[in-house]
């Protein structure tokens, strides 16, 4: 037996079958590869399920000339320098292989540009490197693959129909744009644009792949549990989906499948779902690096726990608690008041063009816009290596306008704030409005509801502190029930314990309450307990902060000042120094607390300007 050398046109066809596999397995090394060079934006586009074209341009740091030929020789990274370096491994690729498997089983180029170098440009045919040359291109890199496989005939055969091969690099795509919601993506497939991000955060992000509208079925969860980090959002009880690809896991920034924490999530939902039914989730497990193991093989969505009890015991409680609407779930949800997450004006982004031709502008390449065969979106019955979820509906054309709009409403929201110290006080309306004056602007404030919005904030953010003081009463309440409500009300005790009641049970289905919470001193505790009784039937259907926030709304608005009542000059400034100067708020009951009047709007009324 003659022991042969493999020339490294065979080893490199060999081990590109290591690597990649699939189109959508091109399209991921692809993706990390512009997402590891500091890319903020990443247009993908793929024709003919990826077999006939794949292109990812990026804004990122770029190749330099001279180490492009490089670029494409196997073992080679810019990612790692020795053994030491394995250690702390941040970027997504390291090994160095990903450029030279692709190409040498596919015709590929590479553009590229450094931000202080000129861009130039390198083919490869089938693993034979060819010229640099100069080439015309914006900052950062265009990778084009073409013919995927065509000089490995096997792994043609391999592969899915189109269709079915587009679906996958769609999916994962989803995951890529969901998984990193500070980048902004554009996929385009046959020619058709399948989604785009804005590169606006998490929520936009889910428009982007979901519909904005979505966003209205789910909870944003933010909790840290026995030191786990569960962040996200998950569907409310009464929104499901008919199969698992709704359900998106990412454990320390990567994508995985999870029996432990599917089946923590599904128990937490059993009581709300049918059989065949499923919830939505998107949800980043953080956890120390330590106790995961995701080397079970580097292309696997696998993800291994030290302590599985640990995860699933933090991923039921948190689920659990914020569905059944318990006593934690406060605590566990993210949702902020509005005034703490407002970003100033100028960290608001302008908004983006979606036209298809500003975006092949903007990234500096072309879109051969052949009206090519877009599959179907068949689901994959066996899915690829990846678990990849079934594909997203993607959104009509139509639909980014929509997106766009209802997530631009949200930003111009949260930013109509002023600086108090320039508001000079006018004066007062009708015993009720408050005037103030700053340049060409004025605003008219109706205290009551500026007022009820105030002890609202500060109700709701001592109970998610848990400050609140118990207040004794001089006479102690009875408050008699029948046995329904009194066992609601038992099972619910313990919460009402800790948002400041002193209560406990007296005989014959009654209570004896003998302290409040110090804010509602002087509440009429026998409406607010009808209230509270009123949805005994409807608790667990409904959001538990939904219904403390609406006690606390009534609560508010009867301790807030009737409007009829005369501020001074004083308390009129300190109102608004109160309310930080946020314009944009609403009274717990929705109504606006500001409104904004402009000078010119004044000159249109007395024709002074048309
Ligand atoms: P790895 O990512 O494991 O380092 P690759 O074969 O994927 O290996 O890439 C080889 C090298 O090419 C990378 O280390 C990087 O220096 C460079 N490179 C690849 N793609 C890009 C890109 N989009 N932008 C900048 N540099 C890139
Ligand atoms: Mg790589």
């Amino acid at each position: 037996m003659k022991i042969n050398i493999l020339s490294p046109d065979v080893y490199n066809k060999i081990a590109a079958g290591e690597v990649v596999d699939r189109p959508y397995s091109v399209v991921k090394e692809l993706v990390e590869n512009a997402i590891d060079a500091g890319a903020t934006e990443i247009c993908v586009e793929i024709e003919g399920g990826g077999k006939r074209l794949i292109r990812v341009t990026d804004n990122g740091g770029g190749i330099g000339k001279d180490d492009l030929v490089r670029a494409y020789s196997p073992h080679a990274t810019s990612k790692l320098s020795c053994a030491e370096d394995l250690f702390g491994v941040s970027t997504l690729g390291f090994r160095g292989e990903a450029l030279a498997s692709i190409s040498a089983v596919s015709r590929m180029n590479i553009v590229s540009k450094p931000a202080d170098e000129e861009a130039h440009s390198l083919s490869c045919e089938g693993g034979t490197v060819g010229k640099v040359s100069p080439a015309a291109g914006g900052k950062g890199t265009e990778v084009t693959v073409r013919d995927l496989f065509y000089n490995t005939p096997a792994r043609l055969k391999f592969l899915k129909s189109d269709g079915q091969e587009e679906s996958d690099v769609t999916n994962m795509m989803a995951r890529f744009i969901l998984s990193r919601p500070e980048i902004s993506f554009t996929y385009l497939a046959g020619g058709k644009k399948k989604y785009h991000s804005y590169g606006d955060g998490l929520s936009a992000a889910l428009a982007s792949v979901y519909g904005a509208e979505i966003l209205s079925e789910l909870y944003e969860i933010n909790a840290d549990k026995h030191g786990v980090r569960l962040r996200g959002f998950i569907g409310n009880q009464n929104f499901s989906k008919p199969n698992r690809s709704y359900q998106s896991l990412f454990v320390n920034g990567r994508y995985v499948i999870n029996q432990t924490v599917s089946a923590a999530i599904s128990n937490a939902y059993a009581s709300y779902l049918m059989k065949r039914q499923y919830p939505f989730y998107v949800l980043f497990l953080d956890l120390p690096p330590e106790i995961v193991d995701v080397n079970v093989h580097p292309n696997k969505a696998d993800v291994r726990f030290a302590d599985n009890q640990i995860v699933y015991g933090s991923v039921y409680s948190v689920v659990s608690a914020v569905l059944d609407g318990n006593s934690r779930a406060l605590e566990y949800l993210a949702e902020l008041p509005p005034r703490a997450s407002a970003p100033k004006a100028e960290e608001v982004k302008p908004s983006r063009e979606m036209t298809l031709a500003e975006a092949k502008k903007e990234l500096q390449f072309e879109i051969p816009l052949t009206a090519g065969k877009t599959g179907g979106y068949a689901r994959s019955e066996t899915p690829p290596i990846l678990e990849v979820h079934a594909p997203a509906p993607a959104p009509a054309a139509d639909a980014f306008e929509e997106n766009r709009r209802m997530l631009l409403d949200r930003e111009k929201k949260k930013q109509q704030r002023v600086d108090p110290a320039t508001l000079a006080f006018k004066g007062e309306l009708f015993r009720t409005y408050l005037i103030y004056e700053c340049g060409d602007d004025a605003y008219i404030v109706d205290q009551h509801a500026a007022h009820e919005r105030l002890i609202y904030d500060k109700l709701r953010a001592k109970i998610q502190a848990r400050t609140v003081v118990a207040q004794p009463m001089l006479a102690p309440y009875i408050l008699r029930l029948n046995a329904q409500e009194f066992s609601f009300l038992e099972k619910n005790a313990a919460y009402l314990a800790e948002i400041g009641f002193e209560i406990e049970e007296f005989g014959g289905n009654s209570f004896k309450i003998s302290a409040v919470p110090g804010d509602l001193i002087g509440i009429d505790l026998e409406s607010f307990f009808a209230e509270v009784l009123s949805s005994m039937e409807s608790l667990r259907a409904i959001k538990l902060a939904d219904l403390i926030k609406d006690r606390l709304a009534s609560a508010a608005c009867k301790a807030a000042v009737k409007g009829g009542e005369k501020l001074t000059d004083s308390e009129a400034k300190a109102l608004l120094e109160r309310m930080e100067g946020d314009m944009g708020l609403k009274c717990p009951h929705g109504r606006p607390v500001a409104v904004h009047l402009k000078k010119s709007e004044v000159e249109k009324l007395f024709k002074r300007i048309v």
